[in-house]
């Protein structure tokens, strides 16, 4: 936790009004074309009986080993199918490839974030026939796939205890957004001294309707409840 200033802050705020920010009725217009095509993904996968899951979390927060978790779990009574968003490597998607599902990886080049366009064009390389389950790691970035629906049935965000503190009320729209947000790390949260109450409330305070989930990939705790907290 940071010290707390002697002196009161005094800090000039300048905000962006409306219509202030650049290419505004670009932005409106991608936003409305992602969520057709979302939509779209979905009445696809639906149409196969595939749920999706979108997790989405800063680089390191631990979206994949809850991923890979996951399908270790529910392997047994899911057919699993992984979708990886990266900017360039494949490191993500080669380890979960390693438990024996399939995985498509998209690389997005200087892209922060999924859109509905890229997971339609992993999707094509899917038997979707042969799937019950498709997990999407978004890019590591907890800011953008909040405005970015890909589709799926339900959306996940990761936070790692180990993080900043003010993670959870820097980033409001996407706990606003989502399903269910981990608290992952916490065999970490003494080490560090993280307030895990705290996060809790923080979360509480902007969605209060959000399932809330304390984890560690590590030991595996709090998997079982991930999984209840996703209906699967
Ligand atoms: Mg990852
Ligand atoms: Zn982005």
């Amino acid at each position: 936790m940071r010290q707390a200033l002697k002196v009161e802050a005094m800090v000039e705020i300048v905000k962006a009004g409306e219509g202030e920010i650049l290419d505004v009725e670009l932005d409106v217009n991608l936003q409305r074309r992602n969520l057709e095509l979302a939509e779209s993904n979905r009445r696809l996968l639906e149409s196969f009986g595939v749920k999706a899951v979108d997790f989405m979390g800063s680089v390191g927060s631990g979206k994949t080993c809850l991923i890979g978790r996951l399908v270790e779990t529910l392997k047994p009574e899911y057919r699993i199918g992984v979708i990886g968003g990266d900017l360039t490597t494949t490191i993500d998607m080669d380890f979960l490839s390693c438990l024996g599902v399939p995985v498509v990886q998209v690389n997005t080049g200087r892209e922060c974030h999924l859109d509905a366009n890229l997971v339609a064009k992993a999707l094509e390389k899917f038997n979707l026939k042969e799937l019950d389950l498709l997990f999407i790691e978004n890019v590591g970035n907890i800011i953008c796939p909040a405005d970015f629906p890909l589709g799926a049935h339900r959306r996940v965000a990761v936070v790692s205890v180990v993080d900043s503190p003010y993670t959870i009320v820097k980033h409001p729209l996407t706990f606003q957004t989502v399903d269910v947000a981990v608290l992952n790390k916490l065999d970490l949260a003494e080490a560090v001294g993280a307030d895990v109450g705290r996060l809790e409330a923080d979360i509480q305070k902007i969605n209060p309707r959000l399932k809330i989930v304390k984890a560690s990939c590590k030991t595996g705790l709090g998997i079982e409840k991930l999984r209840e907290a996703l209906n699967l």
